[in-house]
């Protein structure tokens, strides 16, 4: 990609790369060099700059430490057998991370800074990218509120932020779910299409009682009548019955717009697989558990990319999926989305971007 935003650059006096064990990542651990950061301030984007990764200064009375006005974003890059570095979907997690913003109230990022800044600290940082199959250099752009002002309402002054983390795989095996019915995680009206903090913060109770109950995550359902399946912690979630798939409409504004998900659904089209969004419900889900008519149930998300699900708790029951067949319907799209993420395969659909 050609770069024109002039950003400077302070580069770190030690780089953290010699102590960093590529052979065994753990998820979100290990932060690259640099960050790409830029501020809001009146009613402008300014001060871009690459800096070495530290600790931030703030306010006690700094806004989002209190009323949590702040979104995130989460891509990845990966390196191909050139070495090169390829980018999925940048443009996507930009223009999500703008519906966010309107959302919260916050301001709207320009592309070239969300483009320039991430592609110049990927340049800088390249040498953090993991080669090798499942691993990458999860990227995460966020802003958040910089006003310290302690009552309630929009910051005037905001922040962006770009770090990077090199990553292995999320889930290494497949997941227990559990249909969450008491908790719900967004209701109509409210924020769960937004990539925002305190959607995360409020799951984080139901999803520890599951944990401690043995299930990996929660299949939320809808927050009126706890009938329908939403999406899962940080995944959406698509079901195979009787050879069709089902996922979760997005127009609800109860559910995050994974791109994951998006691309998914458009390998279903390439290739003529049948595929419904709309709700299925809890009693539906049990009964295709109970006649053995799920063939397959999986987690779309960028961190998990396709996590399979082995387990499923409904109504107090734990029902055991098949297993995986080598020909099934998410085996073969993780090859594809794998395939043309490490540009080993065509990009028929002009996903990635080179560094
Ligand atoms: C990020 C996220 C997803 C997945 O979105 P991708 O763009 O595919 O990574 C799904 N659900 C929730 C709640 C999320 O936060």
């Amino acid at each position: 990609m050609k770069t024109s935003l002039a950003i400077p650059v302070e580069k770190t006096a030690s780089s953290r790369l010699p102590q960093t064990d590529f052979s065994n990542l753990v998820f979100g651990k290990s932060i690259s060099d640099h960050m790409f950061v830029a501020d809001y301030i009146n009613g402008e984007w300014t001060d871009f700059k690459i800096e070495p990764y530290a600790p931030l200064m703030l306010s006690p009375a700094n806004a989002t430490l209190h009323y949590g006005q702040s979104i995130f974003e989460g891509l990845k890059a990966y390196k191909n057998d050139q070495g090169e570095i390829l980018v999925f979907r940048a443009d996507a997690n930009w223009s999500r991370m703008n519906e966010s913003a309107e959302r919260m109230c916050m301001p709207s990022i320009p592309e070239e800074i969300f483009m320039e800044g991430m592609m110049q600290l990927l340049e800088l940082d390249k040498a953090w990218v993991p080669s090798g199959k499942g691993s990458s250099l999860y990227i995460r752009p966020f802003m958040f509120a910089m006003d310290d002002y302690i009552g309630v309402k929009p910051s005037e002054k905001y922040k962006f932020i770009i770090f990077t983390c090199p990553v292995g795989n999320y889930y290494s095996k497949p997941v227990s779910v559990k249909v969450e019915t008491v908790f719900t995680r967004a209701n109509e009206g409210g924020t769960g299409a937004a990539k925002t903090a305190g959607n995360y913060a409020a799951s984080l109770y139901p999803a520890r009682k599951a944990q401690k109950d043995g299930y990996d995550q929660l299949l939320w359902t809808d927050g009126k009548s706890h009938s329908k399946i939403e999406e899962s912690g940080t995944m959406n979630v698509m079901f195979k019955i009787n050879g069709k798939i089902i996922t979760a409409p997005i127009d609800s504004g109860t559910i995050l717009k994974g791109i994951t998900r998006n691309s998914v659904i458009q390998l279903a089209k390439d290739w003529n697989q049948e595929l419904e969004e709309r709700f299925l419900t809890v009693s539906e889900l049990e009964t295709a558990l109970k006649e053995g008519t799920l063939e397959e149930a999986f987690g779309t998300g960028t961190a998990a990319t396709i996590a399979h699900i082995e387990r499923i708790n409904v109504n107090g029951k734990d029902y055991s999926l098949p297993s995986i067949s080598s020909n099934s319907f998410s085996k073969k799209v993780l090859a594809e989305l794998d395939g043309i993420k490490y540009g080993s395969i065509k990009d028929p659909h002009n996903w990635i971007i080179k560094v």
